[in-house]
C-alpha cells in the first residue's frame, strides 16, 4: 500500500508517496513560489524519485496548478496516480480549533470546517483547504485523510491551556492554547519509549522539536501535559524569525510610540524576529557560523536562544517531577550538538548528564547521547510527520 502526503503552505506545496508500514519513500519533492512571478528558467516544482530528480522551470499560479505538475513528473517519473495509484491521501492540516483531534477523513463538510478555523491559522489552514480541494479534483475516487498539528495538545489539562484572560473574550474567540508540531511530538515520543524499551504510558519525557520553527513539549503516559506553542506557532521558544514569549505590553507599545499597525507588527513578530531579527540570519547553520567567527549579534541570538530552551526545560522537569528521557529533534535538535550540549549544561544535580562523545558523533539514527548512569536518558530522534501522517491515514481507512 500507498500513501500520498501532501503538505500544502501558503506558497509551497511539499509531498512524499511512500509506504505506511515500511516507511519506503517511493517519490517525494516540493513545489515553491507558488503565486509569485519568476525569472525564465526559475525551478519551481523539484521531484525525486528511484534516484533521479526531475524539475519544472517557471511559475506556477496556484495549489492547483502546481499539483498538476506534480502529477506530471510523477508519471514522467514511472508513477501514475491518476492509475493504480496512492491508497489514500494523508493531508498535514495545521489547525483544527476545538473541532478536530483526530485524523478525520475528509468530506465536504470538513474541508468548510478546515477553512472556518482560517481566523485561527491565517496563514496556514486556506492554503490547507486549497491543497485538499486540488487533490480531491485530481483523485475524487481516492479517500483523503487530515492530520491535524493541533491534535496531540487536544487534551492540555485546563490549567496549561488556559490564558489568564478575560474568560468571556477568551470563550467567545476560542482564545486557549493550542499546540502546534504535534504530529512530530507524538511520533518522536513513541520512538523514545521504544528506546527506552518501555510502554509509552509508563514514561514521562520532554520533547524538543528545533527546527526552523520550534516547541517544546512534555508528555506524561503519552499524552502532553504542557506545551510551549500555543493560540497560533507564535509563542514559546526562540524561533528562526519569529519572537517566541514576549510582554504582551510590547504590542500597544508599539501601536502608539512606532506607529505600526497591525499587520506591521504581526510581521515584525512572525518574520523578522527571532535569530533573523537578533543577527541578520534565520538559518541555524548561518548563525553557528557568525557565531564562532566572533559576531556580537549572533553571539546573543544564540544566548538568548539557549536561555529561553532552558526555561522551558525547567519548567518541564518540574511539571512532570521524575523525567524518563529528553529527545532532541528536528533540523537544529538533530544536527546541532552544541545546542543539545548547552540546553542541558550542568544539569547533572537534576539526573541529566550528556555523553560529549555521543552528543558529537554525526548520525542519522534514532540514538542515546547521555552517559549509561545519566538518570533521565538524552536521545536524538530524526522526526518524520510524513510517516506518521501516511500511517494515520492508512490506519483510518482499513
Ligand atoms: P522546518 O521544518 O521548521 O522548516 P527544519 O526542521 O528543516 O525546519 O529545520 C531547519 C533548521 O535546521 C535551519 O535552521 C537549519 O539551519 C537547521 N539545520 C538543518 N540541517 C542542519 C545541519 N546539518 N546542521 C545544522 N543545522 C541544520
Amino acid at each position: 500500500m500507498q500513501v500520498l502526503v501532501i503538505n500544502s503552505g501558503s506558497s509551497s506545496i511539499k509531498y512524499q508517496l511512500l509506504e505506511p508500514d515500511s516507511g519506503s519513500v517511493a517519490a517525494s519533492g516540493q513545489v515553491s513560489r507558488i503565486g509569485e512571478s519568476v525569472a525564465d528558467g526559475t525551478v519551481t516544482v523539484e521531484h525525486h524519485s528511484d534516484g533521479k530528480t526531475l524539475t519544472h522551470d517557471g511559475a506556477i499560479a496556484d495549489h492547483a496548478e502546481g499539483l498538476r505538475v506534480v502529477f506530471e513528473l510523477f508519471a514522467r517519473g514511472g508513477h501514475d496516480l491518476s492509475g493504480a495509484g496512492p491508497a489514500a491521501v494523508g493531508h498535514r492540516v495545521v489547525h483544527g480549533g476545538e473541532v478536530f483531534y483526530e485524523p478525520t477523513l475528509i468530506t465536504d463538510e470538513v474541508v468548510r470546517t478546515i477553512d472556518e478555523l482560517s481566523a485561527l491559522a491565517p496563514l496556514h489552514n486556506p492554503a490547507n483547504a486549497t491543497g485538499i480541494r486540488a487533490i480531491r479534483e485530481l483523485l475524487p475516487d481516492v479517500p483523503q485523510v487530515a492530520v491535524f498539528d493541533t491534535a496531540f495538545f487536544h487534551g492540555l489539562p485546563d490549567a496549561a491551556k488556559t490564558y489568564a484572560i478575560d474568560a468571556k473574550v477568551a470563550a467567545r474567540h476560542g482564545i486557549r492554547r493550542y499546540g502546534f508540531h504535534g504530529t512530530s511530538h507524538e511520533y518522536v515520543a513513541a520512538q523514545a519509549a521504544r528506546l527506552l524499551g518501555r510502554d509509552l504510558t509508563e514514561v514521562n519525557q520532554i520533547v524538543l522539536h528545533l527546527g526552523n520553527g520550534a516547541s517544546a513539549s512534555a508528555i506524561r503516559a503519552g499524552r502532553a501535559v504542557d506545551t510551549s506553542m500555543g493560540l497560533t506557532p507564535l509563542e514559546g521558544l526562540v524561533m528562526g524569525t519569529r519572537s517566541g514569549d514576549l510582554d504582551p505590553g510590547i504590542i500597544p507599545h508599539l501601536a502608539r510610540t512606532a506607529d505600526m499597525d497591525i499587520d506591521a507588527i504581526d510581521h515584525l513578530l512572525n518574520r523578522d524576529s527571532g535569530l533573523k531579527g537578533l543577527s541578520g540570519v534565520n538559518d541555524f547553520r548561518a548563525l553557528a557560523e557568525r557565531v564562532d567567527s566572533g559576531d556580537p549579534a549572533a553571539r546573543l541570538a544564540y544566548d538568548v536562544y539557549i536561555h529561553r530552551l532552558r526555561h522551558y526545560i525547567g519548567a518541564y522537569l518540574i511539571d512532570l517531577g521524575e523525567v524518563h528521557a529528553i529527545t532532541f529533534t528536528a533540523g537544529v535538535g538533530e544536527n546541532t550538538p552544541r545546542v543539545r550540549a548547552d540546553a542541558l549544561a550542568a544539569l547533572t544535580p537534576f539526573g541529566i548528564t550528556l555523553d560529549p562523545t555521543r552528543n558529537t558523533t554525526p548520525s542519522h539514527s534514532p540514538r542515546p547521547i547521555s552517559t549509561p548512569d545519566s538518570r533521565t536518558k538524552v536521545f536524538v530522534i530524526p522526526t518524520n510527520e510524513e510517516l506518521a501522517i501516511a500511517r494515520a491515514a492508512a490506519h483510518l481507512i482499513t
